[in-house]
């Protein structure tokens, strides 16, 4: 990245605010030249005693290769002796997250999840096509953009083929965060597996040729949170693969439709076992605001247990675009529709 012939320094940003904090870096609005960028920034040091730097490969790796209108643009990398940085194209509208947390009874109406579904939807093709699992599909890692259209972002704990990751899951550290600490500062193994233990929390999961640890991760460093999008097959570890981004889909349009998501429980291991075992159901609510047969048909079939039944087996994303629920989107021209929204 080039300015006035120089190579683009961390200093030529103005830094504004913090935008957010998630597991694994901080990121901050700045500015440049007047105009607006997102800067998610990563500690080394911290990557590499945590373990994740397998996983910042990969995000810079999907970062570097996507170029999708609704897939977040990395616009530079920029490296010091500390840090890693990715300026990235900046969302004004926030999180999907926060605008559903806005609505009444946390519902958006069928319209908008439609629309925004639809968007999730090309996204997740574009990155099958790919040979990305996406895996961390939540209203929390879906931006609006200043246009209103949505870019999906997050890629750490994505998934590209021919690789084997370990699969460390993100929340660690929620858990670490809360539990003593050994005289160099950190948790031991040992002490955060007796908790779990004690929590009733399932460990870890042996999976073919990589392991798959479930450990807590949540939302606003909760233990409740992002559990409730894995699928069936991730929490018994019969071994998964592009159909888990279906089943999130699936929990996706559910909680944008009705606020809440169909399988949460009181606890992370009862959220599991509704996860593989409860039958979906769709709450009782007023006739006049209630979901189409269409959306409910849709749902019921992306969230099927088994992979194999689940809609998108046969034909991946095409399976989707074809059901009845959304026949009245025009996939090609979508990027010119109007936005439900459109963020001052
Ligand atoms: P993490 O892996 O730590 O969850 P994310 O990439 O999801 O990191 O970023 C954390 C949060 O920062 C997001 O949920 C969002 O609120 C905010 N954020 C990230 N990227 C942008 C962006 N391009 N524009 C505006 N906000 C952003
Ligand atoms: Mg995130």
């Amino acid at each position: 990245v080039k300015k006035n012939d120089d190579k683009i320094k961390l200093n030529d940003f103005r830094r504004t605010k913090q935008l957010g904090a998630g597991d694994v870096g901080t990121v901050d609005l700045v500015t440049l030249d007047g105009q607006k960028y997102a800067v998610k920034s990563l500690e080394k040091q911290e990557m590499v005693e945590r373990n994740k730097v397998g996983r910042v490969r990969t995000e810079e790796k999907i970062l570097e290769t996507i170029d999708h209108p609704f897939l977040s643009t990395c616009y530079a990398k920029l490296k010091t002796d500390t840090h890693l940085h990715f300026v990235l194209e900046y969302c004004s509208g926030g999180e999907l997250y926060a605008l559903m947390n806005r609505m009444p009874q946390k519902r958006l109406p069928e319209a908008w999840v439609k629309f925004y579904a639809a968007e999730v939807l090309l996204a997740l093709q574009y990155l099958h096509l790919n040979g990305f699992m996406y895996r961390d599909l939540k209203p929390e890692n879906i931006l609006i953009h200043s246009s209103g259209h949505i870019k999906l972002t997050d890629f750490d704990l994505s998934w590209c083929q021919g690789e084997t990751v370990p699969d460390i899951e993100k929340g660690t550290r929620m858990v670490k965060r809360q539990l003593p600490k050994d005289e160099t500062g950190r948790v031991s193994q040992s002490t955060m597996e007796k908790y779990l233990v004690q929590k009733n929390i399932p460990l870890e999961i042996e999976q073919d040729d990589f392991k798959v640890k479930i450990v807590p991760k949540g939302r606003a460093n909760s233990f409740v949170g992002t559990e409730e999008y894995l699928a069936p097959e991730i929490i018994t570890g019969a071994g998964h693969d592009f159909m888990i981004d279906w089943w999130s889909f699936g929990i996706l349009i559910y909680e944008l439709s009705y606020g809440f998501s169909p399988f949460r429980g009181a606890r992370r291991d009862v959220t599991f076992e509704n996860v593989i075992k409860k039958p979906l159901q769709f709450p009782k609510v007023d006739p006049a605001a209630d979901t189409s047969d269409e959306c409910k048909d849709m749902l019921r079939q992306l969230l099927k247990k088994r992979p194999t039944e689940r809609l998108g087996h046969e034909r991946g994303a095409e399976d989707l675009k074809r059901h009845a629920w959304l026949k009245d989107i025009d996939w090609g021209l979508i990027r010119d529709a109007k936005p439900p929204m459109v963020p001052e």
